[in-house]
């Protein structure tokens, strides 16, 4: 397949992913192929996709298999569409993806990395240059509040922020607004000027709280610990929104 054209795949890597999504239009501009790689170190409360957690979990997926899906849907990324690398959490996964997304760039096809910050090395420092754009999920700015959403600190995610700010890597803030659990105005505030002098944040994502995943918690034996937790009110949404305006050059409700 690769050798039909410029490319440099010069080596198929066996990722292991949960799905891979056709035409996804909510992980980054335009049009995109969203692949979704298996096993992830966070367990958020609210996780929508569970079934995505437990690396074992996961099927077999070549990167050639990636590229030539890609390529058939090129006609569709005209307008700034893509590949979005997702999750689970695709930097556990960083060295097989560098190939893949350097073969993705020599093609000239726009790539994304949706990630939760958590993992940093040299294969992710790596993987990070053939990537476009980063969708980084910031699950709460008060560590001790991520520790009980997550199971995890929120110093790594924050320090990759850092990092992409330093690497001038334009990035996308994505922040899960959960009635009762991430929407406190103080903690909204604290997290919009902890970014507001980011220079290369372009947009904050605000992604409203929902339930379709319940079912999956259930069906794989999980707890699933909001159970009473309603969905946003547009009210709500909106106030988010006007708050997060104060700081940041772009903000929208996904
Ligand atoms: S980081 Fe994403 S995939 Fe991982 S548990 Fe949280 S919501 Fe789920």
């Amino acid at each position: 397949m690769s050798d039909q054209t410029t490319g440099t795949l010069t080596r198929v890597d066996i990722l292991n992913i949960h799905s891979i999504e056709t035409f996804g239009t909510c992980d980054g501009p335009g049009i995109r192929l969203v692949v979704f790689l298996q096993g992830c170190q966070f367990q958020c409360l609210y996780c929508a996709n569970p079934d995505t957690m437990r690396s074992e979990d996961g099927k077999p997926c070549e990167t050639s298999h990636i590229v030539e899906t890609a390529e058939n849907m090129r006609s569709f990324f005209a307008n700034g569409g893509g590949v979005t690398l997702s999750g689970g959490e695709p930097c556990r996964q960083a060295r097989k993806l560098i190939p893949l997304l350097r073969e993705l760039r020599a093609r000239g096809i726009h790539t994304c990395l949706d990630t939760n910050g958590y993992v940093m090395n040299k294969y992710v420092e790596e993987m990070l240059e053939y990537i476009d754009l980063v969708l980084l999920d910031v699950k709460h700015i008060d560590p001790v509040i991520h520790k009980r959403i997550t199971g995890r600190s929120n110093a790594n995610t924050m320090a990759f922020a850092h990092y992409l700010e330093e690497q001038h890597k334009p990035f996308w803030l994505r922040y899960v607004l959960v009635p009762g659990l991430t929407d406190n105005p103080e903690h909204l505030h604290r997290l919009g000027l902890h970014f507001q002098s980011f220079k290369q944040v372009q947009k904050l994502e605000i992604q409203p709280y929902h339930r379709l995943g319940v079912y999956k918690w259930e069906k794989l034996g999980m707890k699933y610990a909001l159970e009473n937790t309603p969905e946003n009110t547009s009210e709500q949404l909106t106030a988010a929104k006007e708050l997060f305006e104060q700081y940041l050059p772009e903000v929208v409700v996904n």
